[in-house]
């Protein structure tokens, strides 16, 4: 198996569960299954710590925070340490729904965080606090975009609506037209890139808008299989344009049930590659050996 170039589709909250249940072929691929992801005990997979996570294959510590919000150094480094020690005082996993964990200790904590990067003791993270390098520093030909924390245009404006559309059902319309201009908008970028093969050994596009749609639509089963159906006949066609020697992998971040996060994410690869219940921060290292680095 020769492995000339890597192509990744990182889709956010792509959920192992539901790709298995409505059998997406094109998702699944050659190979899929779970995977583990760099997580403190009970700790919800957040996307920004997550993706960054991935591109270095480092845990979150050595990748740079383990916080949604993130102090200057030093005083990060120290927040590091004692983070790991005092979250299990200050936070209950056990919501069932995205409503009830709007009522737990959680939403007082997130209270809180708003409130140091208010008054702008934190900020939220971005690539100055990704200390480690990654796989877009080794691989030299490398494109990559909206990756999370690493590109600054990671997330769509919409995003903050997305809380919004979630209390106020009069915001959805207009919430899902946003997500699907956005799968649009970076569905074209991929097949643009396609034709341009010959400028890269690594290219890694990043979509949000499942993560959206899961939280607003939590409730609406068709409305999310709408999208998933999307992604599954994009795949479909992605697999027809690249050639034999691309490796194509499809991860997730984490999956999404009932507007919450999974704690194991989805990967897929077009070539298989007997991957036993791999780590998330694994793939790093294996596309790396797989173009020669
Ligand atoms: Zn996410």
């Amino acid at each position: 198996m020769r492995i000339n170039r890597v192509l990744i589709l990182g889709i956010d909250a792509l959920e192992y569960d539901l790709v298995e249940k409505w059998d997406l072929r094109n998702l699944k691929q050659e190979e899929y299954g779970k995977t583990e992801l760099p997580l403190l005990p009970n700790q919800e997979p957040a996307t920004v710590i997550i993706w960054p996570c991935f591109i270095t294959g480092k845990i979150p510590k050595e990748m740079g925070f383990s916080t949604i919000h993130v102090f200057p150094q030093p005083i990060q480094r120290v927040v590091e340490v004692a983070y790991p020690r005092v979250r299990k005082y200050l936070i209950d996993y056990n919501a069932k729904d995205i409503t009830e964990k709007k009522k737990g200790k959680q939403s007082y904590l997130d209270k809180f965080a708003n409130w140091l990067n208010k008054i702008g003791l934190t900020h939220p993270p971005s690539k100055s606090d990704i200390i480690s390098d990654t796989l877009f520093d080794t691989i030299p030909n490398s494109i990559h975009f909206h990756v999370p924390v690493y590109d600054n245009d990671a997330f769509p404006a919409y995003r903050k609506k997305v809380v919004d559309a979630i209390e106020n059902p009069a915001h959805r319309p207009i919430l899902e037209i946003q997500c699907l201009q956005e799968f649009k908008q970076r569905t074209k970028e991929v097949f643009e890139w396609l034709e341009r093969k010959d400028e890269w050994d690594l290219f890694m596009q990043y979509f949000f808008v499942l993560d959206a749609v899961q939280h607003v639509f939590y409730n609406n089963p068709k409305k999310i299989a709408k999208f998933y159906i999307m992604f599954d006949e994009f795949v479909g066609k992605v697999r027809e344009r690249i050639d034999d020697d691309t490796l194509l992998l499809i991860v997730s971040d984490h999956g999404q049930k009932k507007g919450i996060h999974t704690n194991y994410g989805f990967y897929s690869v077009n070539k298989p590659l007997g991957l036993k219940n791999p780590k998330l921060i694994d793939f790093r290292w294996i596309i790396e050996e797989l173009i020669g680095r």
